[in-house]
């Protein structure tokens, strides 16, 4: 079995927590922010523990459209405590059927902006960079070391790649979702530990092209279930997709998972890969 179980989300929260300079945040939880979040701190498993660690994480959330919006929505409502949203370009009349943080007034603004302003105005208690940019090579390492945990909800290749690279770099974990018409995929990864994406995609599907259909309702199924693997990620709530890609078909509501393989010459990887399998045991084949 490779799934490794929640004891290891539990390990990965812990030594992803701290600020870039090491200092843990110990901002303790308001009585708004206590009544705000009151019925996920009642799940079982959560409680104000589960609570506090989301308002002490940072999340990048990359491609900030359909899929990455969406996703930071449910982080803010989560009370996730800082949100770095990316995304260059404007907004344009064809993203209203599936950019919900967005308002028809706003077309033809930068969009990172309307989603920080609406995401601030659905809960004030989050923190909220907007960077009207894309993934480059000269701002990815930057961001990537910012945060605890990484959103890959690029548009293309060339930006996934830039952030998975600079996620295995930096050892932070990166949950990985990407859609085509009525088909997605899911998968959390954690360098060293799982496959990256090198791993998964060594060559690159063509999905590089703009204007694919898109349903809003399909973007955000998926939303939803990267925002929830993020969650799991900081909180050690559940067990997040280590190891495993679930595809989707939403044509047809069929889910699968499958375990992807770990190469272990993978260019991107291999060596980060090699060394933790040197001081783990339980790292998985
Ligand atoms: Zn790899």
């Amino acid at each position: 079995m490779d799934t490794p179980q929640s004891s290891h989300s539990k390990s990965i929260s812990s030594s992803h927590l701290s600020s870039p300079n090491g200092e843990l945040n110990v901002q303790p939880l308001t009585p708004t922010e206590l009544e705000r979040y009151r019925r996920q701190i009642m799940l079982p498993g959560f409680g104000e523990e589960s609570q506090q660690q989301l308002k002490d994480a940072t999340v990048l959330v990359t491609g900030v459209g359909g899929l990455g919006a969406t996703a930071a929505l449910y982080l803010a409502v989560a009370g996730v405590g800082r949100l770095i949203l990316l995304r260059g370009g404007e907004l344009r009349l064809d993203d209203m059927n599936r950019q919900i943080l967005m308002t028809h007034d706003w077309v033809g603004k930068p969009r990172v902006f309307k989603a920080r302003a609406t995401l601030e105005a659905i809960n004030p208690d989050v923190k909220i960079d907007a960077i009207c940019e894309y993934v480059t090579a000269e701002n990815v390492d930057s961001l990537v070391q910012s945060a605890d945990v990484v959103l890959d909800c690029a548009h293309n290749f060339t930006e996934r790649d830039l952030l998975n690279a600079a996620c295995v770099r930096w050892g932070k974990p990166m949950v990985e979702a990407a859609m085509n018409d009525m088909e997605a995929y899911l998968t959390t990864i954690v360098p060293g530990l799982t496959p990256c994406l090198s791993c998964i995609f060594p060559e690159k599907p063509n999905w590089d092209k703009r204007g694919f259909g898109v349903l809003g309702a399909v973007s955000g199924t998926l939303a939803c279930l990267t925002a929830l693997e993020a969650i799991k990620l900081i909180t050690g709530l559940g067990t997040p997709l280590l190891s495993q890609l679930l595809t989707m078909n939403l044509s047809h509501a069929e889910f699968a998972k499958h375990h992807p393989y770990h190469d272990p010459e993978c260019p991107v990887c291999g060596e980060k890969t090699r060394r933790m399998a040197g001081t783990k045991q339980d790292c998985p084949a």
